[in-house]
């Protein structure tokens, strides 16, 4: 009963995956588990499940009705695959669905469900058995998320308990089995762990369809990769033959910037005015001698390229800088010329023999990062219009989940941005880091899906040889992991130390999240486990247990729980939904950003273009001074809560997000978790009332002093004092600072200077003495992000 669209059926027959179809079913109907690894695009997301459905998984009736679970890291991986996958099979959404966070299309007739790895981890506090599921698959297990990495060890146990209740014939009760995906063969931590699987589980290698990448070096590194981004595409783009470009840059910043630079040169209405500008480049060449270095020129640095909120928050500038650094220390000395030179006369010889005239046709340019809104982020897949060159420009969220149809050319700038985390003083930063050899090999790969491709690499392969590892760091190792540590308790898992995990997490870290858990009153110690300071195996609270309801950080669950008197309820779910998605507000550089363009405008247009950009300025600041003042309070947390009320009172939608200087998807998001965790207290808290399907008034001034109580609970370990206010007998004023900028201040626990963060409310005022802070992120100092003022004066 099986029907597929004519060219689905023709497409499938080139899926490495499909001829080893029997092989794989025949392996999961006599195994528990069974990793099948597979280069991407050998069809492992869109056709195991299908082979499971053709097998009767997930049909009523059958010997395995319960559902095909499969698990995505990536939210946009699991609703894009869910549609795929329902197309190929010619099933509707409500049978093929996806879940993530904020969206289901799930229904009682789905038999294939699409998630993130979250979704999965938080059914098993309602369902430890996932009695639901037949089979689940864990995709992507290579990519090694924190997630992905708990839910392997504690389907490793859920796949016994169910074992043995089918064995005893307990009524209903039928086996689960689990399927593990990976597109790289390092699977051993899976595979060969023996306190994971105690019998290993079978590895199935799927043959790759692949067809040759060369592999370009670049002869230097230069540490303006974006820059470098940008003349490599133009290059290959007005040389070589059709087929779309995949290039690979750490971050929304990068992106919006390149897909603007490209815009305006090859975009489509640029057409004109580019051909204008190449015979002036031509006239400026004859007479120069130097047209290409000219043109270079023009392009912006980072620097100058639009800033956005996630871009502050990462630190992307210093990031880059940092990498400069890196490169000048590694790969002067010892970069093997002679190699790289190959490289480069590999292409020139290859432009020759192609005889390419420059091109004249336009670019389709796509940009693909995680904020993008999830329609935008669907555009990757429709093919570029006619005669038009595809041209993504992506995170690695395009180097394993998503396999973009027809790229031939990857351009890869060989840094990614991973979240670093100090297990001992809770400090975090986003850093730009050198990606490992197993990804440099993905986005190559990502070239060779359609056809011989190529693949340019901006940095010299003595850098790759000597500075790349040879494989990413497990995401559990650079996480907090309080909120883990929570779930796991609330699932009886009470010594997490001894818990199957795949990579164990650092004892330290374990420690920490305990001890904030202990803080929060998550947990208790009991006598025996306390000595000494040892922690390990305290024991969740009633409290501990009811945070554990909430899809959130333990600290916001833990102002939910606490919070339900004095009709504070409806603001403490909107606080700690906004605090949970983040700062929804752009930050003041986005609002000035300037346009590469602007240089060649007429003087008329600038004057009026100048005045539109004052007038933008006065209603950014009058925006912000109206959201940064609820009560007496001053508070980053509390200006979210005023934007976030104002957007509900007014029924939100782009208009108020443009008026008011904030990001819809982010807005979009705090709306539907608000309406999410409404439904949760709702559901476990009868007796309140969560007002989330109402309209919001403004908080009373003592409901305000309550929402600053219930903070003060959640964040007793986060509080920070100015540092010359430190022992002072209160007599003297001590320093009188203008405002707030640069002035340090010391954190419990923290062995360095804190500041305010510049996006701050505080940042223009006098400091205060006490604050406390929602997160400490290390850009070019460790800053203090949503701050509140403790005991105003
Ligand atoms: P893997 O999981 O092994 O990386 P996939 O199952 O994701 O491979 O992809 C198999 C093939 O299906 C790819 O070659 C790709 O061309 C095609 N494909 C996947 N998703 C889509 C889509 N949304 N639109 C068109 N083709 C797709
Ligand atoms: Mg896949």
């Amino acid at each position: 009963e099986i029907s597929r669209p004519a060219d689905v059926e023709d497409a499938r027959l080139f899926l490495p995956i499909v001829t080893e179809e029997q092989p794989i079913m025949e392996a999961i109907m006599l195994n528990p588990v069974v990793v099948i690894c597979g280069e991407t695009g050998s069809g492992k997301t869109t056709q195991v499940p299908q082979f499971l459905y053709e097998a009767g998984f997930g049909t009523p009736g059958s010997d395995n009705p319960g559902m095909i679970g499969v698990t995505q890291p990536r939210r946009v991986a699991a609703m894009s695959m869910a549609s795929r996958v329902a197309h190929e099979l010619s099933l509707t959404s409500s049978k093929v669905s996806y879940q993530i966070r904020y969206d289901a299309t799930v229904s009682p007739q789905t038999s294939i469900k699409f998630m993130t790895d979250g979704v999965l981890l938080r059914e098993l506090a309602n369902d430890f058995l996932l009695n639901k599921y037949s089979v689940i698959v864990i995709d992507e297990a290579h990519e090694r998320s924190i997630n992905t990495d708990i839910l392997i060890g504690v389907l490793s146990r859920i796949i016994n308990l169910r074992e043995e209740r089918w064995r005893a014939k307990e009524a209903g009760a039928k086996p689960l089995r689990l399927i593990i995906m990976s597109a790289t063969l390092r699977v051993s931590d899976f595979a060969e762990n023996k306190t994971l699987f105690p019998k290993p589980p079978p590895v199935i290698s799927v043959g790759a369809r692949q067809h040759p990448v060369t592999i370009h070096f670049s002869r230097r590194t230069s540490p303006d990769y974006v820059k470098e981004a940008v003349k490599k595409a133009a290059k290959i783009h007005s040389r070589l033959p059709p087929g779309g470009i995949l290039i690979f840059l750490t971050g929304q910043n990068e992106i919006t910037g390149v897909v603007k630079k490209l815009e305006a040169r090859f975009g489509e209405k640029s057409l004109h005015a580019r051909r204008q500008k190449r015979a002036q480049a031509a006239l400026n060449a004859r007479m120069r001698r130097e047209g290409e270095e000219e043109d270079e020129t023009k392009s912006a640095n980072p620097s100058q390229v639009a800033l956005e909120v996630e871009d502050i928050d990462f630190g992307a500038t210093r990031g880059d800088e940092n990498i400069a650094n890196d490169v000048d220390d590694g790969m002067l000395e010892d970069d093997p010329e002679a190699l790289d030179t190959e490289g480069e006369e590999e292409e020139d010889a290859l432009n020759e023999a192609l005889g390419l005239e420059e091109s004249d046709a336009p670019m389709h340019i796509v940009p693909l990062y995680s904020l993008l809104p999830s329609d935008r982020q669907m555009k990757v897949f429709e093919p570029p219009p006619p005669g038009h060159r595809l041209v993504v420009v992506s995170t690695n969220v395009a180097e394993t989940s998503l396999t973009i149809p027809n790229i031939r050319y990857v351009i890869d700038c060989g840094r990614v941005k991973e979240r670093k985390y100090d297990t001992t003083n809770g400090v975090q930063s986003f850093q730009i880091t050198w990606t490992s050899k197993a990804s440099a090999s993905q986005r190559a790969g990502r070239a060779g899906r359609t056809g011989p491709g190529h693949c340019y690499r901006l940095y010299s392969s003595a850098l790759f040889e000597n500075h790349f590892e040879q494989f990413s760091e497990p995401e559990i190792l650079r996480t907090p992991i309080e909120g883990i540590v929570l779930q796991m308790k609330s699932m009886h898992i009470d010594t997490v130390i001894n818990f199957p995990f795949p990579t164990p997490p650092d004892r330290l870290a374990l420690r920490k999240a305990e001890r904030t858990l202990v803080h929060l009153g998550a947990l208790s110690l009991d006598a025996a486990s306390s000595v000494g300071g040892m922690v390990g195996n305290a024991k969740i609270t009633d409290l501990g247990r009811a945070m554990a309801l909430f899809p959130l950080a333990p600290r916001f669950a833990r102002m939910l729980v606490s919070g339900q008197q004095h009709g504070c309820l409806p603001y403490v779910i909107t606080v700690v939904s906004a605090l949970s998605v983040g700062d929804p507000f752009l930050f003041e550089e986005a609002i000035n950003e300037k346009s590469d363009e602007e240089d060649e405008e007429d003087d008329d247009e600038m004057v009026t273009e100048k005045e539109a950009k004052r007038a933008k300025r006065k209603a950014y600041f009058t925006s912000q001074h109206l959201h940064s003042s609820l009560g007496k309070h001053i508070s980053d947390v509390f200006k979210s809560l005023s934007v976030v009320g104002a957007y509900e009172y007014t029924g939100g939608g782009a208009k108020f997000c443009a008026e008011h200087f904030v990001r819809l998807k982010a807005m979009e998001e705090i709306h539907k978790l608000r309406a999410q965790v409404g439904n949760i207290v709702r559901v476990n808290f009868p007796a309140s009332d969560p007002k989330t399907d109402t309209k919001l008034p403004p908080p009373s001034e003592f409901q305000l002093k309550v929402l600053r109580q219930l903070l003060a609970a959640s964040f007793v370990d986060q509080v920070a004092v100015r540092k010359d206010r430190i022992g002072a007998d209160g007599q003297s004023k001590g320093v009188q600072f203008a405002n707030a900028k640069g002035v340090p201040y010391r954190a419990a626990g923290i062995l360095e200077d804190v500041f305010i963060h510049p996006s701050s409310v505080l940042i223009d005022l006098s400091p205060p003495e006490f604050v406390m802070f929602h997160e400490l992120v290390r850009t070019s100092r460790p800053y203090m992000k949503g701050v509140t003022v403790v005991n105003p004066a």
